[in-house]
């Protein structure tokens, strides 16, 4: 497993972590098989989206917003229920296929940490799961 820290710029915004994932793969000599990308926060997430037109992570960014609004019919003390509710609904892992060690993404395909309740210093893990046809 490798484990990676960012720092997110912004209260809600997505890191582009395609890059460190490669890096991961090259780390842990994976041919072929899988990468699990897994975020150990409860107000974080991963997902996989489009990464050549900046506007989508915007438009996914600003949209989630709208349907779960930072101040609303929450209880939790803390005042982030909304990020909490975002990083459920986005999911906190993804799990990507590893082909002659190359990520198996489609062309528009990029790998987004999804930050809900920054800025902050975050981690996240990358591990190979060796296997799989070649
Ligand atoms: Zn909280």
């Amino acid at each position: 497993m490798v484990e990676f820290r960012i720092q997110t710029p912004e209260r809600n915004c997505t890191v582009d972590i395609t890059p460190q994932v490669k890096e991961a793969i090259s780390k842990a000599g994976l041919k072929n098989g899988a990468v699990l990308v897994y975020v150990p926060h409860t107000t974080a997430a991963v997902t996989i989206n489009e990464g050549a037109d900046p506007d989508v992570q915007r438009d996914i960014i600003v949209n989630l917003s709208k349907l779960i609004p930072h101040r609303g019919d929450y209880h939790h003390m803390e005042g982030n229920s909304d990020a909490h509710i975002k990083s459920t609904l986005v999911g906190v892992e993804s799990l990507i296929p590893v082909e002659n060690s190359s990520l198996v993404l489609g062309t528009w395909q990029k790998i987004f940490f999804c930050e809900f309740d920054g800025p902050r210093t975050r981690k996240f893990n990358v591990v190979a799961i060796h296997g799989g046809e070649s």
